[in-house]
């Protein structure tokens, strides 16, 4: 699972099906809320805030 920014959305999804064989859904954390998680304050990739959640 991974949050990332815009930019690197597509690296994210890359890397996702390298290691799991298989594509990953991909939620817009504004629009998702979870109880019992609180999204990382960075990207997986860089410095910005999240944008997406590849999981
Ligand atoms: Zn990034």
């Amino acid at each position: 699972m991974f949050v990332v920014c815009n930019k690197h959305l597509e690296d994210a999804i890359e890397e996702f099906i390298e290691v799991y064989e298989q594509p990953p859904d991909i939620y817009e954390l504004e629009k998702t809320s979870f109880t019992e998680w609180t999204a990382p304050a960075k990207c997986h990739c860089c410095d910005e805030p999240p944008k997406y959640l590849v999981v």
